[in-house]
């Protein structure tokens, strides 16, 4: 496994010590299980012998967190996938380890964090739910206090590793208010325990990929838990379960990376041992081209994903890393998958190479933990605020000189807003500037100084008299232009008009 420079020893050796433990050891088991399509128990318990549960729990609990880090977590996800064997050991690290250890009491960690760390209680991350995928607020089971005791009922479903799970974090409504649902106070997280009366597994989903591990379908009936096994106060649901997220999404794009290089192996064995017209099909440049490009994705995706580990690591809030990472990872691997098969011809198709399986298992990555559609959601609104200064529109002028626009460095005085003729005349002026662009509230204050009232005022004023066009939200005008009625108020024709010096003079009219 390549290794990056800001990793620590530890995390170097880990990193050492995973590849070869996993080409050695885990690989044959890992496979036997796939081949069988059966739960990967004896790769799991071969972990757990490595102590690889304990990645995330710290060295009180008997883990080794401070050592390796989400950084080390990371490498064990993207080391135990090449074997086909990542299921139970992400979602006990994501799915109840770190949750329990930022959001637990102390009771409740030394209670269940020793036995997780040694992988002998395994995790499952228990949101989704027949009618709350994506929008995830909708959760319509219920969780009511009763005593000392909740009585929750409803159904969740596409857990990975349902049933051979032992904690299941889950995330029940506590609350109808809608007070509380708008102000996303409506979910509590608990730990249900695999034997609670009237928990029980509802399905097994058989679906594309996914081997070796369990997907399945809870359902919870009049089911009984102690009040003692509620994470944070009633209410602290939502918070709780988007503080994981990072974390979540960061062990989804990690074992994302051990497959992609699974796929780059298998392609590269065969161009180089498989002979048409008369030479190695590795010296075809387009399957060199496809090669190059199935490296260039993990390149990328593995420095996005591990730049995101060691911001985590150093305790900076990553939300939008995190959903790059697993976002380009997954499509990254859909995209190398398929070449890889291509890459390999009919034998990329058969089951007795991993590459089909892995085509099988990229498709879901670009589902679970987040679709690719709803992570660029998320990077679009988050990345776009988290950026708002360097994507500040640039102010800009029409030279004196060059007649066109130049951004204008250092702003100019602003003037004070007088009447609406002020405001038609900036308006007029981004006709110039920017053709065909509106002006927002703020680019107007660029240029004049005005209360929100008088802007207000004078852009109606304009409307009103046909020489401006408003575009309103709800919180009133958003965006302003001029129209040809303003344009003409405001200049001679001649103003607006630009002739480029090597334009024929002939030829204008
Ligand atoms: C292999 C696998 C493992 C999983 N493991 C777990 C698990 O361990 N625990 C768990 O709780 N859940 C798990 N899930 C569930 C997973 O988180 C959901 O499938 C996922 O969040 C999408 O929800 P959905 O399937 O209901 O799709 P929907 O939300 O119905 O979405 C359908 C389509 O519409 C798109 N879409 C939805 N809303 C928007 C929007 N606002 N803008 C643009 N596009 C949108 C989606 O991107 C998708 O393409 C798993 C799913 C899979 C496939």
């Amino acid at each position: 496994m390549d290794t990056f420079p800001w990793w620590n020893e530890a995390q170097i050796r880990l990193a050492e010590e995973a590849a070869k433990f996993v080409d050695e050891v885990l690989m044959p088991v890992g496979m036997r299980s796939i081949a069988k399509n059966e739960l990967a128990r004896e790769a799991t318990r071969l972990m757990a012998g490595r102590d690889w549960f304990g990645a995330l729990v710290p060295k009180k609990y008997g883990g080794h967190f401070e050592d390796w880090g989400v950084t080390g977590a990371a490498i064990l996800n993207e080391e135990a996938a090449r074997a086909g064997v990542v299921g139970p050991l992400g979602t006990t690290m994501f799915g109840s380890a770190t949750q329990l250890l930022h959001n637990g009491s102390e009771e409740q960690k030394q209670k269940w964090l020793p036995a997780m760390a040694k992988g002998e209680l395994l995790g499952c991350i228990t949101m989704t739910e027949p009618y709350a995928g994506s929008d995830i607020a909708s959760i319509e089971s219920t969780a009511v206090r009763a005593g000392d005791d909740y009585i929750i009922n409803g159904k969740k479903r596409f857990q990975t590793t349902a049933a051979a799970a032992d904690l299941y974090l889950c995330y029940f409504r506590t609350s109808g208010k809608p007070e509380d649902r708008a102000a996303y106070r409506h979910l509590s997280a608990f730990v249900v325990e695999k034997g609670a009366p009237g928990f029980h597994v509802e399905k097994v989903n058989d679906m594309i990929g996914m081997f070796g591990n369990y997907n399945g379908n809870l359902t919870f009936d009049q089911a009984r838990i102690p009040a003692f096994n509620r994470l944070g106060n009633e209410g602290d649901g939502w918070k709780i379960m988007m503080g994981g997220l990072n974390v979540e999404r960061i062990l989804n794009a990690a074992p994302i990376l051990g497959l992609m290089r699974e796929c780059i192996r298998y392609a590269k064995q065969h161009l180089e041992r498989r002979l048409q017209f008369g030479r190695p099909t590795g010296d075809i440049a387009t399957n060199q081209f496809k090669l190059a490009e199935m490296i260039s994705k993990l390149c990328l995706s593995r420095v996005m994903m591990y730049y995101a580990c060691h911001c985590i690591d150093l305790g900076r809030e990553i939300p939008v890393e995190a959903a790059v990472s697993k976002l380009f990872a997954a499509d990254s691997l859909m995209e190398t998958a398929l070449e890889a098969i291509q890459c390999m011809g009919g034998n990329g198709a058969l089951k007795i190479y991993p590459v089909q399986r892995i085509m099988q298992d990229a498709k879901l990555t670009q589902i679970a933990a987040g679709t690719s559609e709803v992570l660029k959601l998320l990077i679009y609104r988050q990345g776009t605020k988290r950026m708002k200064d360097d994507l500040k529109a640039p102010q800009r002028m029409i030279d004196p000189d060059l007649k066109v626009p130049l951004p204008v460095g250092k702003p100019p005085a602003r003037v004070a807003a007088r009447s609406e003729a002020d405001v038609l005349a900036v308006l007029a002026e981004n006709y110039r500037v920017n053709p065909g662009l509106h002006m927002t509230m703020d680019d107007i204050r660029e240029w004049l100084e005005a209360s929100d009232a008088d802007l207000k005022k004078y852009l109606e004023a304009l409307e009103a008299r046909g020489w401006a066009g408003l575009y309103r939200t709800r919180q009133g005008i958003a965006l302003a232009r001029v129209t040809l009625a303003g344009l003409q108020q405001a200049h001679a024709p001649e103003y607006y008009r630009y002739i480029p010096d090597w334009a024929a003079p002939q030829d204008m009219f």
